[in-house]
């Protein structure tokens, strides 16, 4: 156990570095069995530090071969090292340190710092990487100039990539090469990146609104670059979308993209070269779906954006991560949202925020976007930190209006140009734009915790006065009892019962601009003057808020909604909610019958929705997706049975699926696609309302119905179709679904990526032969614990594709993951932590499986040599 030597870090212990290093030049050494770095750091004590004052440099795992001040050699008695870096006991005030070390890239499993993929060396350095690559002051308000000179054999690294413009190339003596690198903007050494190997690629160019040419290149492993095709489209709208939504130019002569085969995120905004999961770039109709091609788009969207959010203006300290990563997230969905359909992406973003935010809002995890201490901060890149602190800036927009957001955003990127920023700097533009006292509001950033809302109505026709009664309460998260209440943005509307929004006379009680409440308090009454006829209010339209209501809307008014609500969020809202109030009692441990009458009701006002004119396939696809098990879980709340849940669960679906067998037919057999495929969110919304229909009717467990999916499976020409078809047979009929899944292994399965999504697949299927399959999926000889893709697609799926069996009565799905986690953590630390988050729910469960999940994470807590990462979750999950 290291649990104990763990320091916490504390925000409020944060203190401006006493050295800064404006240049640093790198001559890098590629070999086949190490790796030389020699660095020359440009060392300069700041004003107002204590003269003689140590300078500690970051360095792990690095073996030092010889350090100098100038021409003078250091002796042992002039710096100590450790196995967390080196100090400098008495340093002048301006100096040039060179350092000479080696590293092992070969050995390096963690895919932290330099290590090699598929045989090319490549890097990532955020959070704290580049302390695995050479000392320096590892952290991200320390910003230098970057020179590298990167020399290696011809054959084994044809390609030589690090950040900023090419200046230099050459041959050089017994078949190597060089290749010198400049980055003129100074960056944090997160952003550091280097990449040597066999590649191949493709080019385009783009010429910057003020007529800049760029040259454009994404480089993957030999034989793949065709497969870049869609991620290089996405890359030019994206640099045409920034220049025309915010202003943002792209400031180098090049920008690279390598795709890699090992890595353990997403993807990295290095500056200049970003490095990518190859997941999120490789893409042809044959082996990506319609949901892989927006994935890559918005993936090459986001790092792009971090060129100005991230890159130009950094992060001061690793607490205001949110700082760079909310607002690129905020900046990815509205371009999702500008190139596809908006009301689509909208609804999709919040499913994706309720399915993993507020699973961790509500657990021993919760935490606020900005946090104010940690242990380990890979544990931090949470769905809170990214996406709840997108939510947090597109609360800013609505608050302010959109004219008045972008220009806070114009500011505080020419404001804190070339600085390294934090939250109080980036709502302080805002204030200074709109003139609004936003200290309230910042409160979205320090309190922990998701606002429940309740609200009550009343109208009188006599007096044509409606009354609006909310209140917010904010529960308690461990560590946090004492919250106070946050600034709402209530995008509303009363409609009528033609569906128009009425209007009013006067109003009251809180600031109401147009269609905008903003709820500061605790509670208020809100009377509305001069409403000519009784309406069904719609609260929190698009989502104006991450927020829970508390407030159960009668049936009545819940399909009003879904029938008429003028904003396309709160129909597809009204109905899924008509469905989870009317299910959901029935899924706790002896819970009612299930109320059949009512939810034929749901079913009819569906029916209208697919037959409706004014909405789109997706919008009808997505309305056709009912609640999931999460959606229910989450309202079951404590003592949860999944068995229970997955049961009735299939019930509704096949009771709904029955009253609308026809219509689903019919949409199944009419809809007909272009010949030529094409991802875009057009055809993507047809094929998505093809495929969701065949979905639905399945449930029916008919054997005709069967023969569809058959044939759809065979009949398909895209991955969409396919893999659709496949995983309608794996949730319906597993028996059958093996069959295909051998089918689909032999035929379709050769790229990884294809690998992947039938590793997933098939550790979806629930039956009892679950656990034995996964067992023979990790055999496979393609299969390997040590690349994250091949972990995150078998076990990913299982842990949260398959609920049943990860929380099985017996204990054995947990102990499958507990061993896991552990035998990852040997060398992938980051990974195993992140893994850990699959048992975050475990004080849900009902008393069995509760005591299950407790055994496994506590086998893991006493496990020898538990790395600080995977044992700072494990802690918090049984503390919290
Ligand atoms: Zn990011």
């Amino acid at each position: 156990m290291r649990s104990e030597e763990q320091k916490i870090i504390y925000l409020q212990d944060y203190k401006p570095s006493d050295y800064l290093i404006p240049k640093t030049e790198m001559w890098v050494d590629f070999t086949p069995d190490r790796t030389r770095i020699t660095t020359d750091l440009y060392v300069e004590r700041q004003d107002g530090a204590e003269e003689g004052a140590p300078l500690e440099l970051d360095g792990e795992q690095l073996e030092l071969v010889s350090i100098a001040i100038g021409d003078e050699v250091l002796g042992a008695g002039q710096y100590e090292l450790s196995e967390s870096g080196l100090k400098l006991l008495d340093p002048p005030k301006s100096f040039v340190l060179s350092t000479v070390v080696d590293v092992e890239p070969e050995k390096n499993k963690s895919l932290e710092g330099l290590y090699r993929s598929s045989g090319n060396w490549c890097t990532q350095c955020e959070a704290e990487g580049f302390r695995r690559i050479t000392y320096f002051l590892d952290r991200p308000d320390v910003m230098s100039v970057f020179t590298v000179k990167m020399v290696a054999d011809k054959d084994l690294a044809p390609v030589l990539l690090s950040n900023g413009n090419p200046v230099d190339s050459g041959e050089m003596s017994n078949n190597r090469h060089f290749a010198e690198w400049h980055d003129p903007h100074p960056k944090p050494s997160y952003l550091f990146a280097m990449v040597a190997g066999k590649l191949d690629k493709i080019s385009e160019n783009f010429t910057t609104k003020s007529g800049k040419k760029v040259d454009l290149n994404i480089y993957a492993e030999p034989g793949k670059a065709e497969l870049c095709r869609y991620a290089m489209d996405a890359l030019i709208r994206s640099m045409k979308w920034d220049e025309e939504r915010f202003g943002c130019e792209y400031d180098l002569d090049v920008f690279n993209i390598v795709a890699v085969s090992d890595f353990n995120a997403g993807a990295m905004e290095n500056k200049g070269l970003n490095i990518f999961n190859d997941k999120y770039v490789l893409a042809d109709p044959a082996t990506a779906t319609d949901q892989d091609y927006a994935l890559i788009e918005r993936i090459i969207a986001h790092e792009y954006f971090h060129n100005y959010t991230g890159n130009r203006v950094t992060c001061r300290d690793w607490f205001q991560l949110c700082l760079k990563e909310g607002l690129t997230v905020f900046r990815d969905q509205e371009f999702s949202s500008d190139e596809r359909f908006r009301d689509v992406e909208r609804i999709d973003d919040v499913k994706g925020l309720r399915q993993s935010q507020f699973i961790e809002d509500s657990g021993p995890l919760a935490h606020p976007p900005r946090p104010s201490q940690y242990e380990q901060i890979d544990n931090f890149y949470t769905t809170t930190v990214y996406e709840k602190g997108a939510e947090v800036v597109r609360m800013l927009m609505t608050l302010l209006g959109k004219e008045t957001f972008h220009k806070g955003v114009d500011l505080y990127l020419d404001r804190h140009d070339g600085e390294a920023a934090t939250i109080e700097q980036f709502v302080k533009c805002f204030e200074d734009v709109s003139k609004r006292d936003l200290s309230q509001f910042q409160k979205w950033y320090t309190q922990a915790g998701r606002p429940q809302v309740s609200y009550s109505t009343a109208y009188d026709a006599e007096s044509k006065q409606f009354t609006l009664k909310l209140s917010q309460e904010v529960p308690a998260t461990p560590g946090d009892s004492e919250k106070s209440p946050m600034v709402l943005p209530i995008k509303f509307g009363l409609v009528s019962n033609n569906g128009d929004d009425l209007g009013w006379d006067s109003v009251e009680g809180a600031e109401v601009n147009d269609d905008l409440i903003v709820l500061d308090k605790e509670e208020a009454t809100i009377v509305f003057h001069g409403v000519s006829s009784a309406p069904v209010v719609s609260l929190f339209r698009e989502f104006s808020a991450p927020v829970t209501v508390q407030t159960q809307a009668t049936l009545e008014e819940d399909l009003h909604r879904a029938r008429l609500d003028g904003d396309p969020f709160n129909r597809w809202e009204s109905l899924q909610s008509a469905v989870l109030n009317i299910v959901s009692p029935s899924m706790a441990l002896d819970g009612p019958e299930l109320d059949v009458d009512n939810l034929e009701q749901v079913a009819v006002a569906l029916s209208q929705t697919l037959d409706s004119q004014d909405m789109s396939p997706s919008f009808k696809a997505l309305s056709l997706r009912l609640p999931g098990y999460q959606d229910y879980a989450q309202r079951v709340g404590v003592n949860i049975d999944p068995d229970r849940i997955k049961r009735i669960k299939h019930e509704v679906d096949r009771l709904v699926a029955d009253k609308l067998r026809g219509q689903l037919v019919t949409l199944y057999s009419s809809l007909h696609l272009p010949d030529t495929y094409e991802p875009d969110a057009t055809q993507s919304g047809l094929r998505s309302l093809r495929n969701q229909s065949l979905a639905m009717l399945a449930t029916l467990y008919d054997k005709q119905i069967f023969e569809m999916v058959d044939a759809h499976y065979r009949d398909a020409q895209n991955m969409t179709d396919r893999q659709a078809a496949l995983s309608i047979m794996c949730a319906n009929a597993p028996a059958q679904a093996e069959a295909l899944l051998d089918h689909f292994k032999e035929n379709y399965a050769d790229p990884m990526t294809v690998f992947d999504k039938w590793l997933s697949l098939s550790a979806s299927i629930d039956d009892d032969r679950t656990l034995d399959r996964i067992q023979s999926l990790m055999a496979d000889e393609r299969f390997s614990l040590e690349t994250p893709n091949r972990v995150y697609a078998l076990f990913g799926s299982f842990t949260q594709g398959n609920p049943t069996q990860f929380a099985r009565e017996d204990g054995a799905g947990f102990d499958l993951i507990a061993d896991i986690i552990m035998q990852i953590d040997k060398f992938n630390p980051q990974v195993a932590g992140r893994f850990a988050v699959a048992f975050r729910v475990w004080k849900n469960y009902e008393s069995k499986r509760r005591e299950a999940a407790h055994t496994a994470l506590e086998r893991i807590k006493q496990a020898e040599n538990i790395s600080p990462n995977l044992s700072e979750m494990v802690n918090k999950t049984l503390e919290g």
